[in-house]
């Protein structure tokens, strides 16, 4: 870590103190971010961790609808991103007008949101879901019944092969950021790598593309689906020593930290999510300092978005 990095690092950890904060990391962040954070984890985790903390505040170092499922977790909180602009390409490829229309076209269909969407797609949803669970969520919706998939094309078209659901419309949206991840870079690392063990972790528009093409046999090998704790514990008891790992890049970070033995490889070295790494130690210091950017989500918007947050959660 550079000087100013660990400057940075421990005003960070005195503010914090000071005002009874707490700062939640996405995997995909920075490095040095990571190392500053109370915890690390998926979406879904971190939005645990915001429902059940005492703190006064949260800084939210992940994209911005991250924060607004933290801020419609916790009304009473005030959640912080250190940088508005982290967005997320895949759930800017809908909005709520669009939406409506759609659901025009489908007026008795069951609406399932992938969580890389706005608050306000949220809120026009019956259900929201993760990449973990959203076969299960598919699969809870009587078979009759039409649905509408959204945003990730490549998830809708993996949980409808697995489920063997006809009546299921996807919206085409992907992540432009990782669209590039082919099966033929996966079949090709795994014969540079013989005897490493793939691992696919499913949270985000990154890697829903490798699940899908696992689901299509274009993927010759045998790969650990993961969370991000199944992931953790895997890799410290397998006696494997390389690791193929599927997903954006920065969760490496943690591996390599907590497995120094063990050689992790990443699918695609330009899965990176220019988003996320928007966030540096410096935003967050200003972040906690002036008490900015506050993500907060209008109440009947974020009364109508928890139910289905909660309904996600709940299968998981
Ligand atoms: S990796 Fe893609 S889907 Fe995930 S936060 Fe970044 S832009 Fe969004």
């Amino acid at each position: 870590m550079k000087l100013a990095q660990v400057g940075y690092a421990e005003q960070i950890q005195s503010l914090k103190k000071e005002m009874n904060a707490i700062i939640l990391a996405h995997n995909y962040q920075l490095p040095e971010v990571q190392d500053a954070a109370d915890f690390i984890g998926d979406s879904l985790a971190l939005s645990r961790q915001a429902a059940e903390t005492n703190a006064d505040i949260i800084v939210f170092c992940g994209v911005h609808f991250m924060a607004e499922t933290a801020s419609i977790l916790c009304p009473d909180k005030k959640v912080l991103i250190p940088d508005l602009q982290a967005g997320c390409s895949l759930a800017s490829t809908i909005n709520a007008v669009e939406l409506v229309s759609w659901k025009k076209e489908h007026p008795d269909a069951v609406i399932v949101s992938y969580v890389n969407t706005t608050a306000e797609v949220k809120a026009l949803s019956d259900y929201c879901c993760t990449s973990s669970n959203a076969v299960k969520v598919v699969e809870s919706i009587p078979k009759e019944r039409e649905i509408l998939f959204l945003p990730d094309f490549f998830l809708g078209s993996y949980v409808a092969k697995v489920t063997g659901r006809s009546k299921m419309f996807i919206w085409p949206g992907e992540c432009h950021v990782h669209a590039g991840i082919k099966a033929e870079d996966i079949n090709d690392k795994m014969q540079r790598f013989a005897s490493a063990e793939f691992l696919i972790h499913p949270e985000c528009g990154c890697t829903s593309s490798t699940l899908y093409h696992t689901s299509t046999g274009e993927i010759d090998v045998n790969a650990h689906i993961l969370s991000t704790d199944g992931m953790m514990r895997h890799v410290r008891e397998s006696n494997a020593n390389q690791f193929v790992v599927a997903t954006e890049t920065g969760i490496l970070h943690r591996m390599k930290r907590e497995n120094p033995d063990k050689a992790f490889i990443p699918v695609k070295e330009e899965a990176v999510c220019k988003y996320m790494k928007m966030i540096t130690l410096e935003k967050v210091v200003n972040s906690l300092m002036k008490k900015r950017y506050e993500v907060k989500v209008q109440d009947h918007v974020a009364e109508k978005a928890r139910k289905s947050i909660l309904r996600m959660m709940a299968v998981s």
